[in-house]
């Protein structure tokens, strides 16, 4: 399969020959033809799995030259909408008239946004609150568009986008192409697809395993919770991975653990949504460029990051849901390279990495690393809300107590 046969035209088939794509990935061999024909689309795709091409490339290929809103591309951050922003960029190079993307996000000046809108960009790549700030002060005419796209529409839901993603439903024009890509369909996001797409074409590939499983080893470390920050150090003196990109739950230990990297010798830094937005984008900038070796992020800050040939990804702290722990674990063995995930799990959250596994219909074996092996064989007891199943007091425990007193 080429890409000329999915029916792209030269100026882009141009640009993929330098930048070595020779062959569609399935989601791009899959998508793109509809996607040029305007039909609606529905696609389970991963991150890693070469989708944000599958949407762009049939964009490019329709696009025209005047200066209207053309496509609008809905993102969950910040970081992926500049990431799509610069995959236009790339994939629009060659072609005969100059592509204007506006990157409409918040915590960037809504001034800039603004002119660019209005100096005629054909395409915008937005978050969902800065994209109904533009509209509600008319900056942004949805008149024109011709494609709208919604990407990790999970992710878009997770992060509490619902209300805003049904206000702007209301004020898109009825003769549209609606795209929308995520990696899981739970019920919510099957609700948003029946409303917002009229029959469409369903793409799915893989829908409910882990993103390119054979190509990701994953690996599962016992080890104790206080323990954890040394078998880090040990692992990385052990690899030597070029670059990881640690996981951790908060903000807190994403500037924690990279200091104690830091110390330890290792070039580490966090990234995190409570670091301004250039520190961000600058962390980031100097992470893909190699600059440093470590990157200690938490979910929200490392969403949808593209970062090619990413050795290795581990969970220091374990993800929320079992979706995320996709999305992390996706973080390598990106685009046929093998990669590998690592999960620290402790006696207290070995239920919830039960649950992952479950969810994800694999079982993985779990290590011991001498040295670390893990002492702590009870679960530590938390407060209510830290909540440790099995270790709260039930409600017949409760009435019971209430009895003897
Ligand atoms: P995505 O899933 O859109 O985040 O893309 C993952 C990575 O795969 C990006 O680094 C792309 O540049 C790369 N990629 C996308 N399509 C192809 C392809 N057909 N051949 C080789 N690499 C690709």
């Amino acid at each position: 399969m080429t890409f000329a046969a999915l029916g792209l035209s030269a100026p882009l088939l141009k640009a993929l020959v330098e930048l070595d794509y020779e062959h569609p990935t399935p989601v791009q061999a899959a998508a793109i033809p509809p996607m040029l024909q305007g039909r609606d689309l529905w696609a389970s795709a991963q991150t890693g799995s070469g989708k944000t091409a599958a949407f762009v490339l049939p964009i490019l290929e329709r696009l025209e030259a005047t200066a209207r809103v053309q496509a609008l591309i809905v993102a969950p951050t910040r970081e992926l909408a500049v990431q799509t922003e610069q995959a236009i960029a790339r994939y629009g190079r060659h072609l005969d008239f100059p592509v204007v993307t506006c990157v409409a996000v918040g915590g960037a000046p809504i001034e800039r946004q603004i002119q660019t809108l209005a100096a005629g960009a054909q395409i915008v790549v937005a978050t969902p609150g800065r994209l109904l700030d533009l509209l509600e002060q008319g900056a942004l005419s949805l008149t024109k568009l011709q494609t709208l796209v919604l990407d990790e529409a999970d992710r878009l839901l997770s992060l509490g986008f619902h209300d805003e993603l049904t206000a702007l439903q209301k004020r898109l024009p009825t003769d549209l192409q609606r795209v929308l890509f995520s990696a899981t369909f739970p019920p919510k996001v099957v609700a948003l697809a029946e409303l917002m797409l009229r029959d469409p074409i369903r793409i799915n590939l893989d829908a409910g395993t882990a993103p390119g499983r054979e190509r990701i080893e994953q690996r599962v470390i016992e080890v104790d919770e206080s323990q954890r920050s040394r078998l880090l150090i040990h692992l990385l003196h052990v690899h030597a991975w070029p670059q990881l990109l640690v996981f951790v739950a908060s903000r807190r230990a994403a500037d924690d653990v990279a200091l104690e990297l830091s110390r330890a010798g290792f070039r580490a830094w966090p990234l995190h949504g409570e670091l301004g937005q250039d520190t961000r984008t600058q962390t980031l900038a100097d992470f893909k460029a190699r600059r440093f070796q470590v990157l200690v992020a938490t979910d929200l800050a490392a969403r949808g990051l593209d970062i090619v040939q990413l050795p290795a990804v581990l969970n220091f702290d374990l993800p929320r849901s079992a979706a995320d722990y996709t999305h992390r674990i996706g973080r390598t063995g990106r685009a046929g390279e093998t990669g590998v995930a690592v999960s620290f799990v402790s006696v207290n959250n070995a239920g919830h990495f039960r649950l992952i596994e479950k969810r994800h219909h694999i079982q993985p074996e779990r290590e011991q690393i001498p040295g670390f092996e893990p002492r702590d064989l009870t679960p530590a007891v938390r407060d209510v809300n830290g909540g440790i199943k099995g270790k709260r007091k039930s409600k017949k425990d409760k009435l019971r107590e209430a009895k003897r007193s």
